[in-house]
């Protein structure tokens, strides 16, 4: 009808209607094999999925935007979206096309987002590291309180602990959360911190927030009357808790992940690391952003992606308590001193697969057979490993761990009982149940094979009865069983007598299809006991997975257990065969290292076979201030020095042996690295403001239990202002903050520090020069650098030999000027090079100018304020 307004399809409207739902998310709307996209969401997706973008029917006279994707590979693009900044929204068919058919001929197929795909939720191993942690954090602020708490839903370790919000930076550097949940509102005060961090903010609503209501939904959660059944929550903390939970309800649609009861994690119990120090020290990830070059890629020896999660956490979060320490250490020497037993334990880890991961993706519906095998798998080697290994004593914190890997054998038995050695991916195709488990599947699946046994006969008996030899049967999933023959053969079997028995289906290119009621006959008995097989398989499935989830608690002990027993095996590994040692942790305010390697750095070196100079280091001033101020030229390895120590130190913290020969550290409660002037230019801010900043979170929050590094502070400006600014922060640090420092400059006047300060000493990396070169032999020993050897690096780093050799001539004229006492203008004149210019061509004058005569005559203390001004106004007027 003629300007009627076209109207809008009824799967139109029902897509117009679950899209207004997520306006956040991009729309994946399932239509047979396909998630298609539409209007605005489809330019989105094919621009970030470089995908085509085509157009399906009209809306209000304009063409609809549409792009699709197969479903099968949705993963991989939900992956690229997530990782560009997008959300996802899942809608499904809840309904069989032909079941809609059933409520009328028009009927759109009912469907529904069943899940929210964000970055802090993903549970699929092809999304995830398998060996880092997936968190999803909440950041909860009443008043002048605040809270964190974080869930790993792939685990279902769920956390929360009281902060100060200038703790937020740094909690948020240590747990790298793939997304932050904060109340609306909140996002513009809070982006500047996380942009930084490159963490995704997830705004919800205010409500989400609420303690009062978050108290009820988490308690609920656990089925507990109330939350104080698992400690006592602050405001914050039961808002920042309810968060996390509300949130896993709205993405997964209701099915929650297993999440374990909430551990409140106090603030003081894990050594404090910074942001800029976690960089800095290449603790996790190298300063070039991937993870090869870090501190844990090159301590990683473990062989479990369990132990792999755990490795990660320990180095994030090295431990404040003596008593964890020293439980940890034993772990770890145990295992040194039984070397052979370590290695049958890592053999039979090797074989242990992500039990964490399996265990979330079942409780959450989105498992499969192999799941089912993983959790199998896994249990049955650490039954194995329980009682393979260990008569001997083992420490308290390996025996709890061997506790928890064992009495699994119920679950065990059943999972062995009823499932195939490898099972397929998906229980929708079965073929995964074990023959002989279940005698109803065993004769389901005998009659479905008898009939493929009877079609096989089918084939000899109709070609001798046709006589065409090249007559086959075979099967697709459009017509089924035919026969087939090719088009030579065709009219035989369409004439009498054939055609008696012989149906024409379809003829093709070359070939042509025929049935019989006989194959349909039995192929219809085959597809019903091939169905009941189906059918009887997925009941299993269930039971079985609801067999796992009823152990759930037990088996993500066991999953822990394991990892335990790997790390403490693979940091026994790495301390043997990198000859580490046990490191003495305790309460003094000691830090004395022996023969102190660089971890990192020494493995660089190894692979071009120079050796790595050992070091050693003491900062043991009782609990006065003590400080190195280290001298020496580029190059020399100050830096490397430096970090080694800030590096033993967080490894002995963690629980590992030290690459050094011997360790006396007093527990450090904080740690801070800091380095002059790095480029920082992607940030937008100057790289000196950079490292003042950096530098003043130092001097306000070191105490005397830090341990601080500052690599050539002030060296982002100009010579004395750099001068003045490290030396007024290093007096600080020995004044005020009282820490254990190390400090490297190469401001040569500082050295003069250690004579007027008790506790501050020099200490330099020695060089040779030799015919004109310089030789580092990377050696830290006591006093201050004779010279900085600029120009010999410079040689060294390949200048052109002219400006060396001039650069030699220039340092010389100065030097020289400097031990005569001459004036810097009379130094410059001296220098052949600038003699040479031509002289100004307007010399300033000499003699004081009207202006500087006038504000000598200036005496400001018998000035009344209205003289001032108009003094001002004169003098403004003279220049
Ligand atoms: P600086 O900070 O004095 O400029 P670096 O610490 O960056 O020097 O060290 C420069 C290079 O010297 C390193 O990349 C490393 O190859 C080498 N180096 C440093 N320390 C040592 C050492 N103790 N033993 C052997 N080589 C070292």
């Amino acid at each position: 009808m003629k300007g009627d307004k076209p109207a809008v399809t009824p799967m139109m409207a029902q897509y117009l209607e679950i899209k207004a739902q997520y306006p956040d998310a991009l729309l994946f709307y399932r239509m047979g094999d396909f998630y298609e996209m539409f209007f605005d969401d489809a330019v989105a997706a094919a621009e970030a999925l470089d995908i085509a973008l085509t157009k399906r029917g009209k809306h209000s006279g304009e063409d609809i935007p549409m792009c699709g994707v197969p479903h099968h590979a949705a993963e991989g693009y939900f992956l690229t979206l997530i990782r560009k900044g997008f959300r996802v929204a899942v809608c499904e068919q809840l309904e069989s096309p032909a079941e809609a058919k059933k409520r009328g001929y028009k009927a759109v197929v009912k469907r529904d987002v069943v899940r929210l795909v964000t970055p802090g939720t993903l549970t699929e191993d092809s999304l995830l590291d398998a060996r880092r942690h997936n968190f999803l954090a909440a950041y909860s602020v009443v008043r002048d309180e605040a809270a964190l708490a974080w869930a790993d839903i792939s685990t279902g370790a769920l956390h929360v602990m009281p902060l100060a919000p200038v703790r937020l930076a740094p909690e948020l550097a240590r747990l790298a959360p793939s997304e932050l949940l904060v109340a609306e509102g909140s996002e513009r005060d809070l982006a500047p911190i996380v942009d930084d961090m490159g963490v995704p903010l997830t705004a919800v609503s205010r409500g989400s927030f609420d303690s009062v209501t978050a108290e009820k939904r988490v308690s609920a959660l656990f089925k507990a009357s109330s939350l104080e059944a698992f400690g006592t929550f602050t405001r914050p903390e039961a808002g920042a808790l309810g968060a996390i939970v509300d949130y896993l309800e709205l993405t997964q649609k209701g099915k929650l992940p297993l999440l374990q009861v909430p551990v409140r994690e106090a603030t003081q119990g894990v050594m404090q690391i910074d942001a800029a120090t976690r960089r800095n020290l290449e603790l996790t990830a190298s300063l070039s952003g991937g993870r090869a070059g870090s501190l844990l890629a090159t301590i990683d020896r473990t062989v479990t992606a369990g132990g792999a999660r755990l490795l990660e956490q320990r180095v994030s979060s090295p431990s404040l308590r003596l008593a964890t320490i020293q439980g940890r250490l034993e772990s770890v020497s145990y295992m040194v001193a039984h070397r052979s037993e370590a290695s049958d334990i890592r053999e039979a880890l090797r074989k242990v697969p992500d039990l964490d991961r399996a265990l979330s993706r079942l409780s959450l519906d989105r498992g499969g057979p192999r799941d089912l095998a993983a959790i199998r798998n896994g249990l049955g080697q650490a039954g194995e490993l329980a009682e393979r290994a260990y008569a001997g004593e083992l420490p308290d914190e390996l025996t709890a761990a061997r506790g928890a890997i064992q009495g699994h054998e119920a679950l065990l038995t059943q999972l062995e009982d009823a499932l195939i050695a490898e099972p397929p991916l998906l229980a929708r195709d079965g073929g995964f149940i074990a023959p002989g488990f279940d005698p109803e599947l065993d004769e389901s699946r005998e009659l479905r094979d008898q009939g493929r046994g009877v079609i096989a006969g089918m084939q000899a008996q109709y070609s001798e009865q046709t006589g065409i030899a090249a007559l086959k049967i075979k099967h697709n999933n459009v017509l089924g069983y035919f026969i087939e023959t090719t088009a030579k053969h065709a009219d035989a079997m369409m004439s009498p007598p054939l055609n008696e028995t012989f149906i024409h289906r379809q003829t093709t290119a070359n070939q042509v299809r025929f049935t019989t009621v006989e194959l349909s006959e039995m192929e219809t008995k085959i597809l019903n006991a091939g169905n009941r097989a189906l059918e009887i398989e997925k009941r299993l499935y269930g039971s079985l997975k609801h067999a796992i989830l009823d152990c759930a608690g037990a088996v993500a002990a066991a999953a822990r257990g394991l990892a335990e027993f790997d790390l403490a095996t693979a940091l026994a590994e790495l301390a043997a065969t990198e000859n580490w040692t046990r490191p003495e942790v305790n309460e003094s305010y000691d830090f004395a290292i022996e023969g102190g390697r660089h971890p990192v750095v020494e493995a660089a070196l190894r692979k071009s076979g120079d050796p790595f100079v050992a070091n050693h280091c003491d900062l043991s001033g009782g609990d006065a201030a003590s400080i190195w101020l280290l001298t020496g030229p580029n190059m020399a390895g100050k830096s490397t020095f430096l970090r080694q120590n800030a590096l033993i130190a967080l490894l002995a913290q963690m629980g590992s042996f030290v690459p050094a020969d011997r360790a006396k550290i007093g527990l450090v409660s904080q740690l801070f690295s800091r380095v002059g002037a790095s480029d920082d230019l992607a940030r937008g801010r100057s790289t000196f403001m950079v490292e003042m900043v950096e530098t003043a979170a130092i001097l306000n929050q070191a105490d005397d239990r830090a341990l601080v590094i500052l690599d050539e502070i002030g060296r982002g400006t100009a010579t004395y202002d750099g001068l003045s600014i490290a030396w007024a922060t290093l007096e600080h640090l020995h004044d005020v903050n009282k820490s254990r420092a190390l400090f490297a400059t190469h401001y040569h006047e500082m050295t003069q520090l250690a004579g007027k300060m008790a506790g501050v000493d020099n200490a330099t990396v020695s060089v040779r020069e030799w015919e004109g070169e310089v030789i580092f032999l990377h050696e830290v020993t006591q006093g201050a650098a004779d010279r900085s050897y600029g120009v010999q690096v410079a040689q060294l780093a390949g200048l052109p030999k002219a400006v060396v050799a001039r650069a030699r001539v220039v340092l010389e004229a100065l030097e020289k000027g400097e031990r005569e006492g001459k004036t810097q203008k009379a130094l410059i004149d001296d220098l052949p090079l600038f003699a040479a210019a031509p002289p100004p061509v307007a010399a300033p004058p000499s003699g004081p100018s009207p202006l500087q005569e006038k504000l000598a005559e200036i005496s400001p203390d018998t000035l009344s304020p209205r003289e001032a001004l108009n003094l001002i106004y004169e003098l403004k007027d003279m220049a």
